[in-house]
């Protein structure tokens, strides 16, 4: 009787497909294979093999054997079956999610060694006075140890420049595995006594697994911190030249000026991997995790995916940050899968940031995470002073009060920097008839089209549709058209007109498209002469500008009453992280938030900077209301040509939902916040238990239910577990 292959397939099946084992096949599980699948042949990868049970002549055999060795290790595989089941996503897509796409496609999983540079001397004495580009090359190269030729090039320096140094002795290129071990290569830092505490703190509960949550404010010394700890872990493992770490950052933190801090302190074992890197780039640096090269990878989402061999640290920076969850397809928390790995590697993982989710902060208040705090800034600098500017009655220009124009002036009139944060980009979110009052809408949505100033166009910020502005109103025909309320580009425009000897840089999507815009935007920022900063999200994350004397946050009340019940959350962390940029430096800072609600008492607890208080609030509003974390919640999404169709769809599930009588609440359903999207209508349906394994069993019956049940009517479902956004 032959062996059973259950091999994982990228079909939206929540299953695994079986096949058979044909005799004096020699197959492994993690194996990639090929299959008949219907008519066709797929490429698959064995997850699991079984003895047979009973004597199945209808199972097709495996046809041929792609590589003799697994190419996805059992840790891995292990965390994506488990992932496959917690998050109701069909198994073989979320293996494929984890293949690199050469791999996915069928390519070879072995490469030739990539090979890299690094520098043999730091002298230059040796070098005439004259060879000025192969000093900086020689400086460079010792800055960065470990560069492949394309690096090198990126950097400003030719080939030649390369092989004169080479044949000089004072370069080599050598396998990428074999780079010198150059860490540490900076000295460490002195930690302070906070840091210092909380990095024996991080060691106390010993070698094993073992999940902690650092608050610490901004600037407070968390990278500084990560990176002894770092060091430690790679010093205490068994065999140190295994070691691997992984340290997780939300993508728009992984800058530049985040590596080379790493760099001084790895060099060459730091790899990274985020959502520019082409295939090529992919798969070698998937291929150095899979053959256990000690590498300390930083990158995005996806990281937590990798093949790792042998990880002996875990770090999620700014653990709050959105961009953890995957908003589609396989829809994994990386935040949730790297305390997973954590466990199954038995290592420690950190959770670090100055605004942890609630999520974390309610783990930590349960004892489940240790908690750590630094709550003092690093060095000389202080945190800034926070008030709230009542703009009621207020005229504003371009969204910007008397007094924060004011405030602006006399920064930089003092010689300092400013920064400015909108929540909308363009140059207004709606353009109205002042005649009937029709706003313009997007034919494809419900939603209203933004006015771009800079090409005289509207846009659709959901679907991408882009019009021309028309020159009356298609509803009533008069040439009323006007602007309303501001974007980003109409307060930069106000700003250019109001401060003409000042920059004014403006940082959204759509000044950043290319891929190191937002460094090159940056730039002069980083010089510290006078700015002005304005821009939406993307400037509250990660980015250090010790120049900023004065943020200024232009509409405060959109988080407050949101209808998504994070939007006070999400609101609270803004200003915290929006805050964290000012008085970085050791100038001191002021932060003003403009609000029709300066009575709020969540707007005042956040102007005393005091995180941990507001996380406490909001964590007993959410337990009075029954929400998560307290509770947990699982989305059903239909979209659908009609909305009928969705509802029905959804309707069904509610009454099944209804009959099964588990513990579980059913809300909905009802339609999504953007009813119609791109020509879709969309609609959802949210269970919420206290007892995550029957909501789990329920979750499962739904999806069982709609995938031997296919709806009809072009309906496409979707469901999100732990759902992050409720749009
Ligand atoms: P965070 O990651 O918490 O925002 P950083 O690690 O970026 O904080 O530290 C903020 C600033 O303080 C950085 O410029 C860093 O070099 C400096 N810093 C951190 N720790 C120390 C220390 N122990 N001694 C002196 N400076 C420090
Ligand atoms: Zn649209």
């Amino acid at each position: 009787m032959a062996t059973i292959a259950r091999i994982a397939l990228p079909r939206a099946v929540r299953q695994l497909f079986d096949y058979r084992v044909p005799d004096g096949m020699t197959l492994s599980p993690g194996q990639r294979v090929r299959v008949p699948l219907g008519r066709q042949r797929a490429l698959g990868l064995v997850m699991i093999l079984d003895p047979p049970d009973s004597p199945d002549m209808t199972l097709k055999p495996v046809e041929a054997i792609v590589e003799d060795w697994p190419v996805l290790p059992q840790q891995t595989r292990d965390l994506l079956l488990w992932a496959a089941r917690y998050y109701q996503h069909p198994p073989g897509e979320c293996v494929f999610a984890a293949l690199p796409p050469a791999l996915r496609r069928g390519a070879p999983a072995s490469l030739p060694q990539p090979t890299v540079w690094s520098a043999l001397a730091t002298d230059a004495t040796s070098l005439p006075t004259q060879a000025r580009r192969q000093r900086d090359l020689l400086a460079w190269l010792n800055q960065h140890p470990g560069q492949p030729l394309t690096s090198i090039k990126a950097a400003g320096f030719s080939r030649e420049v390369l092989k004169n140094l080479e044949t000089r002795g004072l370069a080599a290129e050598h396998a990428a595995s074999e780079a010198p071990q150059r860490w540490p290569a900076a000295p460490s830092i002195e930690l302070n006594t906070d840091q210092a505490t909380v990095l024996a703190g991080l060691n106390a509960p010993g070698k094993g697994f073992a999940s902690h949550l650092v608050f610490g404010i901004t600037g407070s010394g968390k990278t500084e911190l990560y990176i002894e700890f770092i060091k430690q872990r790679i010093t205490m493992a068994p065999d140190p030249d295994q070691a691997q770490v992984l340290v997780l950052v939300p993508e728009i933190s992984l800058t530049p000026q985040t590596l080379a801090r790493f760099e001084t302190h790895f060099g060459a074992r730091i790899a990274v991997w985020h959502s520019a890197l082409n295939a090529t780039e992919r798969l070698s640096t998937w291929t150095r995790v899979r053959q256990g090269e000690p590498l300390i990878l930083i990158g995005t989402r996806s990281a937590v995916l990798l093949p790792y061999a042998n990880l002996v640290s875990i770090v999620v920076d700014e653990e709050h940050d959105g961009s953890y969850k995957q908003m589609e397809g396989f829809r994994y928390s990386a935040r949730d899968l790297a305390i997973y790995r954590a466990w199954q590697s038995d290592c420690p993982v950190i959770l670090g940031s100055a605004t942890p989710s609630l999520e974390s902060w309610y783990n930590a208040r349960q004892q489940r995470y240790h908690l750590h705090r630094l709550e003092r800034r690093a060095g000389n600098a202080t945190l800034p002073r926070t008030e709230l500017v009542d703009v009621r009655s207020r005229p504003l220009k371009g969204g910007l009060s008397a007094p924060l124009l004011e405030a602006i002036g006399q920064a930089l009139e003092a010689g300092n920097q400013v920064l400015l944060f909108i929540n909308r980009r363009g140059f207004a979110p709606v353009v109205m008839c002042f005649e009937c009052g029709t706003p313009i809408e997007c034919p494809h949505c419900d939603a209203r089209l933004t006015f771009h100033r800079y090409d005289n166009c509207l846009r659709c910020h959901h679907c991408g549709h882009q019009q021309a502005v028309p020159r009356a109103c298609p509803e009533c025909g008069e040439q009323a058209l006007n602007a309303v309320g501001q974007g980003t580009e109409k307060t930069e425009t106000l700003l250019a007109e109001r401060f003409p000897e000042t920059p004014v840089i403006r940082v959204d999507r759509d000044s950043t498209r290319r891929r190191g815009q937002l460094d090159e935007l940056l730039e002069p920022v980083r010089k510290g002469s006078p700015c002005i900063l304005v821009g939406t999200q993307m400037l509250a994350k990660g980015h250090d500008f010790p120049g900023v004397t004065l943020a200024g946050i232009l509409d405060a009340d959109g988080g407050l009453f949101s209808s998504d019940f994070r939007g006070p959350e999400h609101l609270a962390q803004l200003v915290i992280q929006v805050a964290g940029r000012a008085g970085r430096g050791e100038r001191g800072g002021r932060v003003l938030i403009q609000t029709c609600q300066s009575g709020h008492p969540m707007l005042n607890q956040l102007c005393s900077g005091d995180y941990p208080s507001v996380a406490d609030t909001l964590l007993h509003e959410r337990e009075q209301a029954g929400l998560p974390p307290v509770s947990f919640m699982t989305a059903l999404r239909a979209e659908a040509p009609s909305m009928a169709d969705c509802l029905a769809l959804l309707d069904d599930l509610a009454h099944r939902a209804e009959a099964s009588s588990t513990p579980v609440d059913v809300l909905g359903p009802f339609p999504a916040i953007i009813a119609r999207k791109a020509n879709r209508h969309r609609a959802q349906i949210l269970f919420q238990s206290q007892d995550r394994p029957a909501l789990h069993r329920l979750t499962n019956q739904l999806c069982r239910y709609l995938e031997q049940n296919r709806p009809t009517g072009g309906v496409r479902w979707a469901v999100d577990v732990d759902p992050q956004s409720l749009d």
